[in-house]
């Protein structure tokens, strides 16, 4: 179909307010608009075709357009597409995904809450955890710790969780009842100390946070990605998360994992947190990759220690009064069952377990271009880290604007990259085979190579 894209453009920068976007760089340069969208590849108005190295924005895991997944929504949309969940009412794609997710998730968690999102899911996890020890009686424990750099969200909690700085620029947070620890990056940890010891370093440190913090009588929970996306795609040292699930079970705290970029595939399984991880958290988070992002719809996966609590009425005749018009609806969770469906039929973990390693290795061979510094990541979820002096890691200048630069070097030559400030983060469909590697690091090292000529 044919689209007018001068007068999109028109229309987008009156009316459309975009999601974290500096509206002044915007209104200059203008945007590429994605008309349309097919496997690996996305294509703009112009004529132009990208392969997509960030599957949207973590989340179109199966690849973009396929039929199957219009036809279960269609379906589902003229079989009944909407009706209450609340109370005693109920529809058959929310029964049906949420016995699927208890199948596929960790064997402690078998009951779901639904949401349209991330993070709405872990706003309204951290409703439930203070319910949850409102019900025991311990009234006090309210302190959810996050890290520093940690991605959770924009809504009022979930953005409080975030540990990432930039993003609180000019909002107000909900501070009370939030403490970042620092986050493990073992690019950046301290000279000197190995990856083990910057373990030790770190799990200590938590576990003083919690002591001065009040302890088991104050902190309620913790929260973390298995990896940390946005917040630079970091991977912790060997037993990171192990420890300190422990340490929240030896201080009677909640473990978190929020999977909205780990679950459904990205790092060869539905859920990181028991299969790569070894840890079976009290509530894991999805949202994005359970529909490949088809539909908005988060998910929050309680533990049956938790469920017990909060199913128990707080007074004679009173209700569980949270949730959504929306939760639970049943086009999503039509789309969610079809796209499992379609990970399962087509491998896409095991497609993953596959190609991630190759992904890793190749992308690793960028460490003798002059600029980068790091290549870090796992299988599916992958980030480059640009740097000045290899020897100092000292960063370029912010106004260098490293990573926007091979982000665009990279679009001329048909991939799409997502830039972070001195980053560049690849997350594509799940669907990558070696070919497609090999292309894609193709276009990476002259695209780097050329922002290396650019800022001389
Ligand atoms: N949690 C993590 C780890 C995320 O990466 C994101 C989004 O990127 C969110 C939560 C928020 O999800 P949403 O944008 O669907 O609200």
């Amino acid at each position: 179909m044919a689209h007018d894209i001068n007068k999109l453009w028109e229309q987008d920068k009156a009316h459309f307010i975009h999601p974290f976007t500096d509206f002044s760089v915007f209104e200059k340069e203008g945007c590429d608009i994605i008309t349309e969208s097919r496997g690996e590849y996305v294509f703009d108005g112009k004529g132009n075709k990208y392969l997509d190295g960030i599957a949207g924005l973590w989340c179109v895991n199966i690849g973009h357009g396929r039929r199957e997944m219009g036809q279960a929504m269609a379906e589902q949309a003229e079989r009944m597409a909407y009706y209450s969940p609340f109370n005693n009412l109920s529809n058959v794609p929310a029964i049906e995904l949420s016995a699927k997710l208890a199948e596929l998730a960790p064997s402690n968690l078998n009951h779901v809450f639904y949401s349209c999102g991330g993070s709405v899911a872990n706003d309204t996890t951290v409703r439930i955890v203070h319910y949850y020890f409102n019900q025991l009686g311990q009234k006090d424990k309210k302190i959810i710790i996050s890290r520093k750099n940690g991605y959770h969200g924009t809504t009022y909690v979930s953005s409080s969780l975030t540990g990432i700085e930039s993003n609180n620029w000019g909002f107000d947070t909900a501070d009370q009842f939030v403490h970042h620890v620092a986050e493990a990056n073992c690019y950046r940890r301290p000279d000197g100390m190995t990856e083990a010891q910057y373990c030790d370093y770190l799990v200590e440190d938590f576990e003083s946070s919690i002591r001065q913090l009040g302890g088991a009588d104050k902190v309620a929970a913790f929260i973390a990605e298995p990896i940390m996306g946005a917040g630079g795609v970091l991977v912790a040292p060997e037993g990171y998360h192990r420890r300190m699930y422990d340490v929240c079970k030896k201080h009677g705290m909640l473990y978190i994992a929020d999977e909205v970029v780990t679950a459904f595939g990205r790092l060869g399984h539905f859920f990181a947190s028991e299969a790569v991880f070894g840890i079976q958290p009290d509530v894991i988070n999805c949202a994005k990759g359970l529909t490949s992002g088809y539909i908005p719809l988060g998910a929050t996966l309680l533990s049956d220690e938790i469920y017990a609590v909060i199913s128990k009425p707080q007074r004679e005749g009173a209700v569980f009064s949270t949730g959504f018009t929306y939760s639970g609806h049943p086009v999503a969770c039509a789309a969610a069952l079809k796209n499992i469906e379609i990970m399962e039929r087509e491998n896409i973990c095991g497609n993953v377990r596959d190609v991630g390693p190759y992904l890793e290795q190749q992308l690793k061979t960028l460490l003798d271009l002059p600029i980068v510094g790091d290549v870090r990541g796992s299988h599916f979820m992958m980030c480059i880290e640009s740097v000045a002096d290899k020897a100092t890691k000292a960063l370029l200048p912010m106004e260098a604007n490293v990573g926007k630069r091979i982000a665009e070097q990279c679009q001329k030559r048909g991939l799409i990259v997502r830039p972070i400030a001195h980053l560049n983060v690849l997350s594509p469909p799940l669907i990558w085979s070696r070919e497609t590697v090999d292309l894609v690091v193709g276009i990476l090292r002259q695209s780097i190579l050329a922002t290396v000529e650019s800022l001389i």
